[in-house]
């Protein structure tokens, strides 16, 4: 049905099966190059009929590299968990194509302000990073990502040519290939012939955890900053390669929505970013609204969205000399959808996202110069800018985790931050930073603004609403030690050798084989992978939980809480065959273990002590599925099977309350709804001995449940003392109420087992909940808590800022013969929050080592 006098018919009744040909996206007044395949050629359906497989969309650009090779080369970015390939295609003219090694490095130099005056810019190539669907079931970006291929590789005539010859187009089908595969997978097979635009239909309400996530779960439009996946690892390399002027990102937004384009609301651009890149923004933004009035779509600028987390796609270009552009389309889900607007069909979302794509690529032909130049400008002003700051750079790292250090340089890294082996010991904040574990990075660098975008601690800001968080200081995220260095301590020779990539520390056996015992600290970061590793070898495994010193073959050493001994005379293996297994577990990971040959301490306990239990191997399950957080649990399954290596079983509600629970003696549950489940059970398996851990949300299922006795402070609702609010400011106010995300520090009690590992007494936590939690009646059942000026970085109302002084961060209840441990915060951020790695790996390891008098109550 196809241009037919049907047509008319067919905008009425959407019901009919429409299959759209390219008629109805492209451009009318260009003619097409006959010999390139059409989508339809390759993918077997027309655009817009269907959605778009992963890898069929692979399929038709590399079909695309193939028929117009002048155009258009493949790169390979690299691989998703999942194995799909993450493709580039770099689209220029032939003679751009021809010179790109040459172009590209000349483009770079545009971004090194000690190199960068005696470019001219009048000739040169913009650079436009064209990105789409980052959230795998918004798909109208990937879908649109077809035609903007086609009619790149195919159009005739001299607007195209002007623009490859002035343009070098970066383009990235899809920036989250697993989760569009799973939601393309969803919505086909729940197509109907008739399309049914009932919202309420199947094809709209996809199965946790949906396709918005990568593989773990994961929002990789969280992830441009810390990188932590593979996706955003493989994509920051390409954009460092190439430092492009512009990225669009393409997204869709609620159906009854129409189109976003930023800029977006000026108060809360970051105010790292320089005034000017709002300017152009806006500049841009009169192309796209030209190109959509064209066509008659509706769209709207400066409202809802935002420019403050660097971690976001449209955001961290801001912050490296380039423009970032956020494009929501409302959002058909599937293939159309009954909304406020009418019927919104597939391919009508499809086309905003391709018109865009147009006019970004019309709008960096028409304002090259504009971009080329600021970009300059941008790196030149970051080293004026550095000059007349009062901090000079910073310094980080210590010897007790070296792997965490070495995980922070690796980030940095990746975004071109130049990083130095500490040259000197230097004393900053009472901390002592020692030559050979301590790194600086000085802020005098083309890095500058990012630098401070990654370090600085934010208190203060111009709105109270936010899209995203509020704070992301990253050292303390990591639970580094760290501190900024003025005039007064910095000095040139601070800096030692320049580290292109992180070293991560080579583990050892010190002492040889021993007939008696092994040692090893827990201070380090992979300390639980090495001790899992241990235990699934059938190593039995004791944790010390007071300080001991005793005679090392290395001289006498000082052992602190949580050291892990490995007595050798109680394994099932004989001493060669212990000696080989752990001084090969120490060295995969990066742990230093000693040998001992006595069992008797200078001071503290013996090794044979009572106060030297048996550490139990964890048999964890976690619940997962419909109502359960699937980022908050997606963070732990990636901590535990991409960090610890330790096998975890996903619980839908329904299986558990099917199923045998005497396997596992972990159960963890995050944030979410849990109203299948069966809390009886639940509760006689804690009170069997297992250890329940609990995060945010869920802290307060388990105590409304009568699981935990956990009891909550209330925050205060906010009084209207001028009695003159207006409704226009209702969103506003009701906002500055929320947690959108903040740092707090918690005061940590060092020889609690679930404080193992800490050395520093204050420990940064995340918190974007209002979970306030009392202290425990019993005063050893609050390991965490937060005093009487918690706030480190972020916002945070007066009333938030009330509930959350002296309340409990972490608290343990003795259930029977199990516990519950309640975590009120997100001790595993978007898997950059190392600081919380430790507090919540002890729950695991620890968390039936506590003593039992310690977590109970009156109540119990
Ligand atoms: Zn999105």
């Amino acid at each position: 049905m196809r241009k037919t006098a049907l047509a008319l018919l067919a905008s009425v009744f959407v019901f009919y099966s429409v299959a759209q040909d390219l008629a109805y996206y492209l451009p009318k007044d260009v003619t097409y190059n006959q010999a390139i395949p059409k989508p339809r050629d390759i993918i077997y359906h027309e655009v817009g009929e269907w959605h778009v497989t992963h890898d069929r969309l692979v399929g038709y650009m590399r079909a695309m590299a193939m028929a117009a090779p002048d155009r258009i080369k493949l790169e390979t970015m690299g691989f998703t968990y999942e194995n799909r390939p993450q493709v580039l295609l770099i689209i220029t003219s032939k003679k751009n194509h021809d010179n790109l090694e040459a172009i590209r490095q000349q483009h770079v130099q545009l971004t090194d302000p000690s190199n960068s005056s005696s470019l001219n810019t009048t000739n040169m190539p913009i650079v436009v990073w064209i990105g789409h669907s980052i959230h795998g079931n918004e798909p109208s970006g990937a879908n649109a990502a077809l035609l903007t291929a086609y009619y790149l590789a195919a159009a005739q005539g001299k607007q195209i040519d002007d623009m490859l010859e002035n343009v070098v187009i970066l383009f990235d089908p899809s920036f989250n290939p697993d989760g569009m595969q799973r939601f393309s997978t969803w919505v086909n097979q729940h197509r109907s012939k008739n399309l049914v635009t009932d919202p309420n239909s199947r094809e709209f309400s996809e199965v946790w955890p949906g396709g918005r996530f990568n593989h773990y779960w994961f929002d990789l439009n969280r992830d441009w900053l810390p990188a932590v996946h593979v996706e955003s690892q493989n994509r920051l390399k390409w954009f460092h390669l190439w430092k492009p002027n512009i990225l669009t990102d393409h997204h869709e937004q609620g159906s009854n929505a129409t189109f976003f384009f930023q800029p977006g609301v000026p108060s809360r651009v970051n105010p790292l970013t320089p005034s000017q890149n709002q300017e152009l923004t806006g500049k841009l933004g009169k192309f796209h609204a030209q190109y959509l009035d064209r066509i008659g779509s509706l769209y709207f600028t400066k409202e809802n969205y935002d420019d403050f987390y660097y971690g976001k796609g449209s955001t961290y270009p801001d912050v490296n000399g380039a423009i970032g552009i956020l494009f929501e389309q409302a959002s058909s889900r599937g293939h159309a959808q009954q909304t406020a607007n009418g019927v919104l069909r597939f391919p009508a979302t499809i086309r905003n996202q391709f018109v865009t794509a147009l006019s970004t690529l019309e709008g960096a032909r028409v304002l090259r110069k504009d971009f080329l130049d600021w970009q300059r400008e941008f790196y030149k002003s970051a080293i004026t800018e550095a000059n007349a700051a009062p901090v000079k750079g910073y310094v980080f790292g210590g010897k007790d985790d070296m792997t965490k250090s070495a995980t922070f340089v690796e980030m940095l890294r990746r975004h071109q931050i130049d990083v130095y082996e500490l040259g000197a010991n230097v004393n900053a904040d009472n901390i002592s930073f020692e030559k050979g574990s301590a790194f600086v990075v000085p802020a005098n660098q083309p890095q500058f603004r990012l630098i401070h975008g990654i370090f600085d601690k934010t208190l203060t800001y111009k709105d109270s609403l936010f899209y995203d968080i509020t704070a992301w200081t990253m050292p303390l995220a990591f639970g580094l030690a760290y501190s900024e260095l003025g005039s007064g301590k910095y000095t040139a020779s601070l800096l030692g050798n320049k580290v292109d990539q992180a070293t991560f520390p080579k583990g050892e056996l010190r002492g040889g084989k021993s007939e008696y015992a092994y040692l090893f600290e827990w201070d380090e970061l992979l300390a639980p992978k090495a001790l899992y590793e241990l235990q699934d070898a059938g190593v039995l495994v004791k944790v010390a939980t007071n300080r001991f010193e005793i005679e090392t073959t290395n001289g006498s050493k000082k052992f602190d809480y949580g050291t892990i001994s490995i007595p050798v005379a109680l394994q099932r293996e004989n001493a060669d065959r212990v000696f080989e297994v752990v001084k090969g577990v120490m060295e995969k990971n990066g742990i230093t273990a000693y040998a001992v040959k006595t069992g008797n301490v200078v001071s503290g306990s013996d090794l044979g002590s009572s106060r030297m239990p048996v550490v139990t191997k964890p048999a964890v399950a976690m619940l997962v599925g419909a109502g359960v957080n699937p980022t908050d649990a997606g963070e732990i399954w990636h901590l535990l099977d991409q960090r610890m290596n330790i096998p975890a079983t996903h619980l839908e509600q329904a299986t558990f309350n099917r199923v045998d629970l005497g396997k596992y003696n972990t159960i963890i549950m995050v944030g979410g709804g849990y109203g299948e489940l069966n809390k009886e059970k639940l509760s006689a398996w804690v009170r069997g001995g297992g250890v329940l851990i609990v995060t945010e949300e869920a802290v307060q299922w388990a105590a409304q449940n009568g699981i935990s006795t956990v009891s909550f402070k209330r925050a205060k609702t906010p009084v209207d003392s001028t009695g003159k609010l207006t409704y226009v400011d209702r969103d506003q106010i009701e906002g500055a109420q929320q947690m959108s995300g903040a740092i707090f520090g918690a005061e940590a009690d060092l020889s609690h087992p679930l404080a193992y590992g800490y050395n520093q007494q204050i420990v940064s936590l995340f918190k974007a909940n209002r979970v306030f939690m009392e202290k425990s009646k019993n005063p050893f059942a609050t390991p965490f808590y937060y005093g009487a000026r918690p706030l480190q970085s972020g916002w945070l109302s007066k009333e938030n800022s009330d509930a959350v002084k002296n309340s409990a961060a972490v608290v343990v209840n003795t259930v029977g013969s199990g516990r519950v441990i309640s975590i009120a915060d997100n001790p595993n951020f978007r898997a950059f929050w190392l600081g919380g790695t430790k507090l919540f790996m002890n729950a695991i390891f620890f968390g039936r080592n506590i003593d039992a008098a310690s977590g109970r109550t009156e109540e119990e």
